[in-house]
């Protein structure tokens, strides 16, 4: 993207020395990259480089009205966009990957930059959206082409299943994954012939805006993707009044409002929230691999990851062995607020989670739990850094104990039968990721059965799960409705339409024969199809 002479080149912080006075980006960027935003007000609200406190960009403030705005034009482009038909579609798609990846440096330096995260943990941004992207080229006539089905009768009933756009989809996206949790959703909205008006979270829009310009640049036709920017209880309710179909992802309480307020409409929501995710170390795991495995599980992005392990049950047998190894790798992460490789984590995001992780441990200190790692802000590190934390004796009525701690806090405990550690693991409102470690695949896989979440890693984290593009993705009970990823994750953005033709024969009586002798005649023949037809 930077070789493109109207692309945004940003200037990262010399990576040599100290950053605090380069975090802010040059104006000009800025209003490049804001220039597909709808955005009226005059007015801009400040976001702040979580690596430094310091104010990175003055981003305009969209209103109501605006909203309101970006749904007219998104409607009239996907008029047009419908009609487009899928493989062209499919190619802008594989041109984003492509850009996607070509343009990485510069992702990656702003989705650090807004949401102090490792650079490792960004790239899994960069190559979730590519993935999402290739994925969705790739099937599109497969997961959204028009499909014949099994008519009334063979031969005499054709019936062909179209699938249509819900038209403009709203898509509302969190702020810890600022890259891939914007666009992905939206790339498969797209492919499926419908516009988006997209309210990214305040705090990370730029990172949003970036890649909304590499569709563009990908050829994505003008007005088809509508970004408004700012707080969510404002404009968000504006955002589902105003659109076909809500593609919601942040936390369950706001979840609930979302899809309360879509339901009012009788438009669709899918509701990608929180969690409160187990990994079960079972007996025979190998320690080594599961403590690495466990410290990026609970870690990646400082915790602030719906599908991140926050509950961590280990076998009686195993659990000083293992506990010693998971210790000693906690205590060696390398915490880093530079924009370069080398990190096992970075920030927290803002002073609001900073607060939530300090009140979960020290609720839970001050209840008898025991810190085992960690338990402090690292201020040493960024105004926002808290170490890694490992806490023992957590019990129901500290607030870790059931609530979303959503940062790098994890509460191990000790479990003697399987069947024990699964019903604790379901026990609780959430429903999102689990894992199992153990040397038993198949053991692990029939455990998994009886977990009741969207998705079981087996001797992964989450990342083997969210990295499988062709599965879906998503929560049960309070961890939300509805799936990204997968035929689920495009299908939903669209609504079949089933067009019948029937030839030769109508269904009611013909040929002179009676109504009794019509339906007997009609009774012999579902007995004979129930021999001789299987759909
Ligand atoms: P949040 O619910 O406060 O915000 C999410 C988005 O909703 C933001 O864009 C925000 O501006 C917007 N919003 C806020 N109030 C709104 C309203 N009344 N109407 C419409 N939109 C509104 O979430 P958060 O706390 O910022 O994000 C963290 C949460 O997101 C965690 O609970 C996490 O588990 C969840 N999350 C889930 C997934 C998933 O795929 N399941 C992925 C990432 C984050």
């Amino acid at each position: 993207m930077s070789d493109a002479p109207d692309s945004p080149v940003l200037s990262p912080p010399d990576r040599e020395h100290d950053t605090t006075a380069t975090f802010a980006l040059d104006p000009a960027v800025v209003r490049r990259l804001a220039s597909t935003l709808v955005a009226t007000s005059g007015e801009s609200y400040p976001t702040y480089a979580p690596f430094t406190g310091q104010p990175i960009a003055a981003i305009p403030l969209s209103t109501v009205a605006d909203v309101a705005v970006a749904a007219d034009r998104a409607r009239l482009a996907q008029a047009q966009w419908a009609r487009v038909p899928l493989t062209q579609r499919a190619d802008i798609l594989l041109r984003f990957h492509d850009l996607v990846l070509d343009s990485q440096d510069e992702i990656l330096d702003l989705v650090q930059w807004e949401s102090g995260k490792a650079r490792l943990h960004a790239f899994e941004e960069v190559a979730h959206a590519a993935m999402t992207a290739r994925y969705y080229a790739r099937t599109a006539l497969r997961h959204v082409g028009s499909k014949r089905r099994l008519g009334m009768f063979p031969m005499l009933t054709r019936v062909d299943v179209h699938r249509s756009p819900k038209g403009v989809v709203g898509v509302i996206s969190p702020w810890n994954y600022p890259f891939t949790m914007a666009l992905s959703d939206g790339v498969a909205a797209l492919l499926a012939g419908n516009a988006v008006v997209h309210k990214p979270d305040s705090q990370t829009a730029l990172s949003a805006l970036y890649g909304v310009g590499l569709l563009h640049e990908a050829g994505l036709p003008e007005g088809l993707w509508q970004v408004v920017c700012g707080e969510g209880p404002v404009i968000g309710p504006a955002v589902v009044d105003s659109v076909d179909f809500v593609c919601f992802t942040g936390s369950t309480r706001t979840g609930r409002e979302v899809g309360t307020r879509a339901a009012q409409r009788l438009v669709g929501a899918s509701l990608e929230l929180g969690g409160k995710n187990a990994m079960l170390v079972l007996h025979d795991a190998d320690l080594d691999r599961s403590a690495e495995i466990a410290v990026r599980a609970c870690f990646s992005s400082a915790g602030q990851l719906c599908v991140a392990t926050e509950r961590l049950y280990v076998a009686d047998q195993i659990y000083d062995h293992f506990l010693a190894r998971f210790l000693g790798r906690v205590e060696d992460m390398r915490l880093s607020a530079k924009l370069e490789y080398g990190a096992d984590m970075g920030s927290l995001i803002s002073q609001q989670q900073l607060a939530t992780v300090v009140h979960h441990v020290d609720d839970a200190r001050a209840k008898g739990a025991r810190v085992l790692a960690g338990g402090h802000p690292r201020l040493d590190v960024g105004p926002l850094f808290y170490a890694p934390t490992v806490l023992g004796g957590v019990r129901p009525g500290m607030a870790c104990f059931g609530d979303e701690t959503f940062g790098p806090v994890v509460a191990v405990y000790r479990f003697g039968e399987e069947a024990d550690a699964v019903s604790r693991t379901n026990e609780g409102p959430y429903g999102l990721n689990a894992s199992v470690l153990t040397r038993d695949t198949r053991r692990g896989r029939a455990l998994a059965r009886q977990i009741r979440c969207g998705s079981v890693n087996i001797n992964e984290g989450y990342s083997a799960s969210f990295g499988s593009i062709d599965a879906p993705m998503g929560g049960v009970r309070s961890s939300g409705l509805g799936r990204r990823q997968g035929v689920e994750g495009v299908q939903r953005f669209t609504d079949p339409q089933t067009v019948v033709t029937q030839r030769v024969l109508p269904i009611r009586p013909v040929l002179g024969l009676s109504e009794r002798s019509y339906a007997q005649t009609m009774t012999a023949t579902l007995r004979l199809l129930k021999k001789t037809h299987r759909p």
